[in-house]
């Protein structure tokens, strides 16, 4: 599995406190695609959580490694995750509400196998190791401050990987196993809170959308 020596058996989660964990298995460049995402709702996610520096880097970007679900499994506290949706579309984005450390992105059904694995819970340098530096930047006009040239990552490869991964998890049936969602109904393992317009519009006040 290892790629130009990259390639790991395991990576761990932790969240800020230490009681939710969970590990990533098999991360390579070749299982997923990592990538540095400065979207708006990315952004404004991190704000819902407080202390968006922690979470963001100097431009606003996130880490993410896109992969399939089966892949992470929560391992202690799954009774502390929490989803919230910032936009109207089924996007479930899911954190540990004990110290409201970010933990992945996913679509609102465990059938479409999607999952954005929010980097920030786990060793960077470990990170690194096992995925290799980050693709490139996609949504770059919403980044923050003076970014400068950077490298942007092929969105095309991105959905494409992320459409073929989906399909194989529904054909194989490895949708069902996923960390977030209920394997007998389906469900989200924790009842998602949709933002109003207005609490929405409260996060992004002083982030003008650049769009
Ligand atoms: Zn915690
Ligand atoms: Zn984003």
């Amino acid at each position: 599995m290892a790629v130009l020596g990259y390639g790991m058996a395991e990576l761990d989660f932790s969240c800020a406190c230490g009681a939710v964990r969970g590990v990533l298995r098999g991360p390579s460049p070749k299982t997923g695609m990592r990538y540095i995402c400065h979207c708006d709702d990315c952004q404004a996610f991190a704000r819902f959580l407080g202390a968006p520096e922690r979470w963001l880097d100097r431009h606003g970007g996130t880490d993410v490694f896109q992969t399939a679900a089966s892949r992470f499994e929560i391992t202690l506290g799954a009774s502390r995750l929490a989803c919230v949706q910032v936009t109207d579309r089924p996007l479930l984005r899911w954190y540990a509400d004990c110290c409201r450390t970010p933990i992945a992105n996913t679509y609102g059904s465990a059938r479409r196998s999607f999952m954005s694995l929010i980097l920030a819970g786990f060793d960077p340098r470990a990170c690194d190791r096992a995925i290799g530096p980050p693709a490139g930047h996609v949504w770059t006009r919403y980044a923050t401050g003076d970014i400068g040239r950077v490298r942007q990552a092929n969105v095309a490869a991105i959905l494409w990987r992320m459409a073929s991964r989906m399909v194989g998890a529904r054909l194989s049936g490895d949708w069902r196993r996923n960390s977030f969602f209920d394997p007998a109904t389906g469900d989200p393992v924790a009842a998602p809170q949709r933002l109003t317009p207005a609490e929405r519009l409260g996060l992004d006040e002083g982030f003008p959308k650049r769009a």
